[in-house]
This record gives structure tokens, sequence and C-alpha cells, in this order.
């Protein structure tokens, strides 16, 4: 049985729906991972963020189109991550119309010049594994960002670049309807926020969502500022808006509400922050660190912090390593030694390879056992399959969704012969 907890969070976090977040003003959820948000002006009306594939965007703008339907007059991206940006060749029947993003628009993107040296085929793998692309909805549940069952025809397919960008905080007509583009680096450097004061909405993007936040995602991303993203919570905090209708998951409705879920998220990422410079200050290992890193309970039983997207412990590690680097100040890890010489020294004490596979059968931690197969493996051994029962068993006590999908699509690789 999958985590009740996660599935509860799909369940009510991505209901499929439009949202009236104030009179002319809406929000898709759960028709695709991230959220499309539309403002309606005198004569057009203005989309905000256009879904992950020309499928979802279709079914947005069809949802929208029973609200109101006078043409789109200007998209604008909240930042360039690629769910938010390639649905929006269906939101702009005129491809003349402006498309408004950050002047830092795509900075933190990994690989994106072909003739720079980096690792798009690791990154591919693992984006694959941590959305799960391959497994079925029922096996995925959910996105953690997104629900497990969403239309994928049009994947990345209606991307349109970015025709207006944006490097100061502006003031923007939105055709009758007067907003605020706020830069807010968070979790990208390229986020605006769309601040609409009238109304009271605010449009954060990515830097909110009911789940622990994504300080790192395992996919692999570059170090994301935890302290810029701590002040940029804040900084949306005193605007004082009384709707947020964050880049996924549901809306959140009343000023105190809105105010408690940004104010607690910053403490939250300011905690990471606080036990991990704690424990590299007094020399603790990077797994004591990660291992020890839990919230406050006031902080951890708030349900919009539960670790269904970001994990703190990932967090704690991404910042250890984004502060000071790998190293970890003990001088052991300077040196190396290759996983098949480690294999063998473990082999040598367990007392040969046959000990070493008796203990990884017998051990009932799971994580363990996933150590000790990885030793098996790099001796030639066919723990294969253990390995992928050992995932298995993990997925289903995860609450976290992009760890469940990373142990169920690398397991279903080992049973193909095609994992590690
Ligand atoms: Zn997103």
């Amino acid at each position: 049985m999958p985590n009740s907890q996660l599935v509860a969070h799909n369940e009510t976090q991505f209901k499929k729906h439009v949202v009236e977040l104030a009179p002319k003003i809406w929000t898709a959820v759960g028709f695709a991972a991230s959220t499309q948000h539309m403002i309606e002006g005198d004569t057009s009306v203005t989309i905000v963020d256009t879904s992950e594939s020309t499928s979802a965007a279709t079914n947005v703008l069809a949802a929208f189109r029973t609200h109101c339907n006078k043409p789109v007059g200007r998209i604008i991206y909240t930042h360039s991550h690629r769910d938010h940006i390639s649905g929006a060749t269906v939101f702009c029947e005129d491809r003349t119309i402006p498309i408004i993003a950050s002047a830092a628009f795509a900075s933190d993107l990994v690989g994106q010049d072909a003739a720079c040296i980096a690792p798009n085929k690791a990154l591919g793998r693992r984006t694959m594994a941590q959305f799960g692309i391959g497994l079925t909805s029922q096996e995925r549940i959910s996105l953690g960002c997104g629900p497990g069952d969403r239309p994928m025809e049009g994947m990345g397919a209606g991307h349109v670049p970015p025709t207006q960008l944006v490097a100061e905080d502006c003031d923007i007509d939105l055709d009758g309807v007067p907003a605020q583009l706020i830069h807010a680096p968070g979790e990208t450097a390229d986020h605006i926020a769309v601040w609409l004061p009238e109304a009271g909405v605010l449009i954060p993007g990515d830097n909110w969502y009911h789940a622990f936040p994504n300080l790192y995602a395992i996919r692999g991303t570059p170090y994301r500022d935890f302290a810029a993203w701590a002040d940029s919570l804040e900084m949306l905090a005193d605007l004082g808006a009384s709707v947020l209708a964050p880049g996924h998951t549901q809306p959140v409705f009343g000023k105190d509400k809105v105010r408690e879920v940004l104010m607690t998220t910053r403490a939250a990422i300011l905690h990471v922050m606080q036990h991990t410079a704690d424990g590299m200050n007094a020399g603790f290992s990077m797994d004591d660190i990660a291992t020890t890193m839990r919230l406050p309970d006031d902080l951890a039983n708030l349900p919009w912090l539960g670790e269904f997207y970001g994990k703190a412990s990932w967090s704690a590690r991404a910042f250890a390593t984004g502060t000071l680097g790998w190293y970890d100040g003990n001088p052991t890890h300077l040196g190396t030694l290759s996983s098949t010489v480690r294999a063998q020294h473990v082999a040598d004490l367990a007392g040969g390879v046959d000990a070493l596979l008796a203990q990884a059968k017998a051990t009932e931690d799971l994580q363990w056992r996933l150590e000790l197969c990885d030793h098996l493996i790099a001796l030639g051994q066919s723990a294969q399959a253990l390995k992928a029962d050992a995932m298995e068993a993990l997925a289903e006590i995860e609450i976290n969704a992009t760890a469940r999908n990373t142990y169920l699509w690398e397991a279903k690789k080992l049973r193909e012969g095609t994992g590690s």
C-alpha cells in the first residue's frame, strides 16, 4: 500500500478544477503538473504560465473559455521551468502577442548550450526517474508538485520564447488591470511574481506550494539560493495578499493564512540552513547532519510543509555543498577507493561474498540492504533483484513523490537489465 499521506495529498492538492480567485481572475489546478492563471482585462485576457504540454494546455484553455471568451492578449512566464512554459502555442493563437519573462530567464538551466560539456544524459535519466515517466499513473500516484495522472501528449512541444524580458520590478497594465511584476529569486533565479493589488491576488510562481520546498531536486539542479528564497518569501508575505495562487497545488485564501504559509515556509528554509551550518561548524559528518535533520514540531506538523516534493535531509546536503562544496572537512575524504575495492574490503570483513549476500538478505534495514547490494553488484554478484525489491519496499512507505518515483523507476530498470 502506498503512503497514505501522499495519496491524500495527491487527491486534495491536485483536484482538477478552475478556481475563481477574485472577480475575473481564475486558476486552473490539476490539469497539468503546474497551475495556470487567467486574468480578464477590458478586451483580452492575460495567461500566467502555460503548463508542460499542448494537450494539458488545450484542456485548460477550454476550461477557461467557460468563464471568459476574450482573446489572449499576453502571456507571462513566472520562470523558465518546462512545466510552466510548454503549452504557450495553444494560448497564443495570435503569435504576435507579448510573452513576458524575467531578464534572467533560463539562467539556471543546465546544458542548454549544446557546445558546453554537461551531464545531459544523466540529467535526462534522472528527470525521467523523478517524474516517473514510463511508470503507470497507478504506480506514480503523484509528482509531489502535480497529479500522477495527467495528459502526456505534446509534452514540451508548445514552448514559445519570451518576447519581453523584464530586468527591474515594474508596474504593468494587463489591459485595464493594474499589476506588478516583482523579481523573487527562489526555486530559480529567474522567478517573477505577479501581484494584483486591487484584487489582493498574488501569483508567486514556484516559490511557494503546498509541500516542503524543493530546495534540491534529485533530477539534478544547480544550487538553489536558500537565503534568497527565504528573503523572497518574506518580501512576498509583506505584500499583504489575501489570495495566494501558487505554481503548483490549490490556492490559499485569507490574508492571515497567506502570510502564515509564506512565513512558516521561510522559517523551514532558515531552519535547514541553521541546522546544517551548526553541524558543519561542529565538524559532524554530512550523513549525521542529514539523518538528524528534523523540522521543529511547530513547523513539521504544518500540512503545507509535508515532504511530498522537497525533503529536508536532501536540502541539508544541498546547502552544505552549495556553501562550502563537496569536501566535508574530514581528510579521510580527500582520498578515494573505487567502488570495487571498497566492496571487496567490505566483503572481506563480512567473511566473503556469500556472507555479504546473506547479510543483505537478512537485514531488515532497507537502506543498509541497498548499500550491501551495491557492494555485491560492484563485485559482479547478481543482487539486482534484491536491490529492486528493497527499492520497491521503500517506495511504498515513502512520503516524497520524487523519491517514490525514482525508487520504482530504477527498480524497473534493474529488472530490465539497464539499471545499476
Ligand atoms: Zn513548477
